[in-house]
């Protein structure tokens, strides 16, 4: 099929960062066609499963102050679709009290005025009951924090940008790009035109980018999505306020150990670690690496008395790596209508609408609202490879 119409924008990738650009683009009133590979819903890109984490503890100050108005948005989807889409559990971060990477989320907490609670050997059971605190660790609250209904919260907003007159078409995989004032998209169903495009194709963007003569440093692990089992039903609970959880490092690695409480899957509480094996996200469960969940075994009998340390559900998800963990968001730098979202790390979900509103910004040849300087492909200096 070739379309006659010609859009203001397309967007490939209906992921949650795809999809926000798509609703943002639809708000500003631009004629928005978004496309994606797959029938949705589907389970084989990033996006994809019951709960994603959300808070204002990083490291980074840039991320914390974009989580201000990434919150506001949030809820204004919420309202503005009638669904609850966040809630409040709060978020327990533990590291070696002395370590880098702990005082980091601290002193970027306190410099940012995030309200949270700082926990002490002593009181810390009392707070959080059947974990156990390493000896040496520090323990803090981000009390703001906690869990986003991931898969309702992209069937909302598609939603929300359909109702808005958005067009979304799946199981259309983007076969071809042709980069001019006007872009030409072929798909495996059709051939679509636009002023401008915005390329959201999670861990297949160096796929997509091949086509316009691109390929940034990217690395796509597959996550393994551990799911273990309360001995006594309800003790790790959101119901009961367990919190979400974040393990800076760890006697058993010196990489994050992150998990939910139990939620989605009744008695069971999701614990992952941040760190997969290589993938190509064409034949990810080729990838068969589960030394990840030997660590996490460990890591549960030590601290997590309550749940039996061998994992009940496993499921599979991918990051898309940059070096520097820093997501990508720019122009292509020969063609400026086209704008791409890519290098997500792991941690890109919480910031979806505010990544839409850059990226659609961008698109529109707007000043974007926050500074791009950590996001732009030229802080990987000679790793770019451009084939112009
Ligand atoms: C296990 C796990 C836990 C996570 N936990 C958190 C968390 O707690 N908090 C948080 O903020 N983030 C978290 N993240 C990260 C977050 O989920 C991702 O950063 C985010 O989902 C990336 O979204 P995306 O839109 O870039 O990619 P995707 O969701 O993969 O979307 C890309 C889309 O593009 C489509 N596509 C690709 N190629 C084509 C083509 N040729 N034609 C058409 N369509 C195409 C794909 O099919 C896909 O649907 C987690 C990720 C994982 C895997």
């Amino acid at each position: 099929m070739s379309s006659e119409v010609e859009y203001d924008c397309i967007v490939i990738g209906a992921g949650v960062q795809g999809s926000f650009t798509a609703y943002q683009l639809a708000k500003r009133n631009k004629k928005t066609l978004l496309l994606e590979q797959f029938v949705l819903p589907h389970t084989r890109g990033s996006s994809h499963g019951q709960t994603r984490i959300i808070r204002k503890a990083y490291e980074q100050d840039f991320y914390t102050q974009m989580m201000d108005e990434c919150y506001k948005l949030w809820s204004q989807l919420e309202r503005e679709a009638g669904v609850t889409l966040y809630r409040q559990t709060g978020l327990l971060v533990m590291g070696p009290e002395h370590s880098d990477s702990y005082l980091l989320y601290k002193n970027t907490m306190e410099r940012n005025n995030v309200p949270m609670v700082i926990l002490t050997p002593e009181n810390f059971s009392q707070h959080i009951p059947n974990v156990i605190l390493a000896e040496g660790d520090g323990a803090l609250v981000d009390i703001n924090a906690g869990v986003l209904y991931a898969d309702r919260a992209l069937k909302t907003v598609q939603g929300q940008f359909q109702k808005l007159g958005g067009v979304i078409r799946d199981k259309e995989k983007v076969t071809d790009i042709t980069p001019g004032p006007v872009v030409t998209v072929s798909t495996s169903a059709g051939v679509y035109r636009a002023k401008s495009l915005v390329i959201t194709a999670g861990p297949w963007a160096n796929k997509l980018l091949a086509h316009i003569g691109l390929q940034l440093p990217l690395e796509v692990e597959k996550i393994n999505v551990c799911y273990w089992k309360e001995k006594v039903p309800g003790t790790y609970d959101v119901k009961k306020r367990f919190p979400c959880f974040l393990l800076t490092e760890g006697e058993e690695s010196d990489r994050h150990i992150y998990g939910l409480p139990s939620n989605e899957y009744p008695g069971l509480v999701k614990i992952c670690y941040h760190v997969g094996g290589e993938t190509d996200p064409d034949h990810r469960d080729k990838q068969t690496d589960r030394s990840d969940i030997g660590i996490l075994q460990r890591f549960v009998a030590r601290c997590f008395p309550g749940l039996i340390p061998e994992p009940a559900v496993v499921e599979s998800c991918m990051y898309t790596l940059t070096p520097d963990s820093h997501f990508v968001l720019d122009c292509h730098p020969a063609y400026s209508n086209i704008v791409f979202g890519a290098g997500f790390s792991g941690h890109g979900f919480k910031f979806g609408p505010i990544i839409g509103k850059l990226l659609c910004e961008l698109s529109l040849g707007e000043v974007p609202s926050y500074d791009m300087s950590p996001f732009r492909i030229r802080r990987f200096q000679g790793n770019t490879k451009s084939a112009l």
